[in-house]
């Protein structure tokens, strides 16, 4: 068996990264279970707000960047639906090497293990991981950073957990599917569709020039249990792509995207302690996660760091001295708020969402940056939604209380 160590890390990508990287900085003797190598490139694009990493000054990891972001919240074919709403700030891509690299080099010192853990078993004072290869490691501490899916991590069952879907491809068009220089959040326009389709669960897509004539289109659902089938997005964005007279030339990258929007948060007395996607840190109404890996992982390695320091402290009081730390109060709560706004935007049609979308995007943009980036304190986010609630017209008032199916929305698949 081998030496034990002060924190176990499961996972290779952004989240195990991250939360290696911050212990290490604080002087904790990590080592980390990936199956890949942890420099190999990551499959997915990151896309966030630039004034979440300008706050964290590190906007320097940005690789694309968009001044002209837009949404289109209009109805039909009318001449309104082609007038874009005007976010106002900046978006951005991140340089994911870039990124990759700043936390590498944070961590390291952290002792890497090329393997796949397999079996979790936790006791008061310490922890054994049995990993494919054979070997079995030992730690003070095991966080589970090895995503959304992982079935080490327990968590309430609420019933089927609701996905984000999108089919996307970075390729080279006919003409340019959106305008030049521009990045689009959403686009909800829909008069490519036919009737049947209108429907069926409404999509959108979210697009970006990333220059050179290379633009990167992704039709996108908002959240479904099941999630909407891959296929069907795919024919949803080759029709409006055709709808606008654009063909796609050359596919260059595709991306299948499916992750889950209202994961349960696990359960904070197990002596396993979880972060990223396995620890529901996924934004249940943006679905964004590595700004808040970025803000809220300090805090945590901070936490874990000074009880570490106890050396009577073993698994099941570091776990939960981390979950208090991961999850205190005010970020539980607040994270139920989100998870009721996103079951109650589920069951809406395409005409309510549209409605939701513009009222939401409406509200002065403080109050929609803080909500989407969850950096709004409760009473505050509280007072937000009250506000969306007020300058609500009254459908969407009776779909938000009364929740959509109420009042004979079309249902969606379940
Ligand atoms: C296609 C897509 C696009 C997204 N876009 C954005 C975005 O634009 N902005 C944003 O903020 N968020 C986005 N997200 C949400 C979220 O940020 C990502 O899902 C993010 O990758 C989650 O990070 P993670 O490290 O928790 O998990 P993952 O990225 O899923 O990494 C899990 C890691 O654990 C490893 N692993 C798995 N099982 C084991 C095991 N048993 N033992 C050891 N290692 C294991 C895997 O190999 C992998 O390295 C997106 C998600 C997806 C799927």
């Amino acid at each position: 068996m081998a030496r034990c160590a002060d924190v176990l890390v499961l996972g290779g990508g952004p989240a195990a990264l991250c939360i290696a990287s911050e212990l290490n900085q604080r002087g904790v003797a990590v080592e980390g279970i990936a199956p890949e190598p942890v420099d190999a490139p990551w499959p997915n694009t990151y896309g966030i707000w630039v004034d979440e990493l300008k706050a964290l000054d590190l906007d320097h990891l940005i690789e694309h960047r968009w001044s002209d972001t837009v949404s289109y919240f209009g109805s039909g074919g009318s001449e309104a639906a082609d007038q874009p709403l005007v976010h106002g700030i900046d978006y951005g891509l991140f340089d994911r090497a870039a990124l990759q690299r700043y936390w590498l080099k944070r961590a390291d010192g952290v002792l890497w293990h090329k393997d796949f853990a397999e079996r979790v078993e936790a006791g008061a004072e310490h922890t054994l991981v049995s990993c494919a290869s054979g070997e079995v490691r030992k730690a003070r501490l095991v966080i589970d950073a090895s995503g959304a899916s992982s079935p080490h991590i327990r968590r309430p069952d609420q019933g089927p957990v609701a996905g984000q879907a999108a089919y996307g491809l970075v390729g080279r068009f006919s003409e340019a599917p959106i305008s030049s220089g521009r990045f689009v959040l959403m686009d909800y326009r829909s008069n490519h569709l036919s009737e049947k389709q209108h429907l069926e669960p409404p999509t959108f897509l979210y697009a970006m020039d990333l220059g050179d004539g290379v633009f990167f289109v992704e039709e996108t659902s908002l959240a479904l249990a099941p999630g909407v089938a891959y296929d069907v997005l795919q024919q949803r964005l080759k029709q409006r792509l055709e709808h606008r007279g654009v063909q796609i030339t050359e596919v260059l990258h595709e991306e299948f995207c499916l992750f889950p929007m209202n994961l349960p948060l696990p359960d904070r007395n197990q002596p396993l302690l979880a972060f990223g996607g396995s620890a529901s840190m996924v934004h249940p109404a943006s679905g964004y996660m590595v700004g808040s890996l970025l803000r809220r992982g300090p805090g945590l390695a901070e936490a874990l760091a000074a009880a570490l320091a106890d050396p009577s402290l073993g698994s099941v009081d570091l776990a939960r001295r981390g979950w208090q730390a991961l999850w205190p109060m005010e970020l539980v709560l607040r994270h139920q708020l989100y998870q009721f706004g996103l079951g109650r935007l589920m069951g809406f049609n395409e005409q309510l969402l549209r409605r939701h979308f513009a009222t939401f995007f409406s509200l002065p943009r403080e109050d929609w940056f803080g909500f989407l980036t969850n950096t709004l304190p409760l009473p505050r986010l509280m007072g937000v939604m009250l506000r969306l609630f007020a300058l609500s017209p009254w459908e969407l008032r009776q779909g938000l209380v009364l929740g959509a199916s109420q009042h004979k929305a079309p249902r969606f698949r379940q």
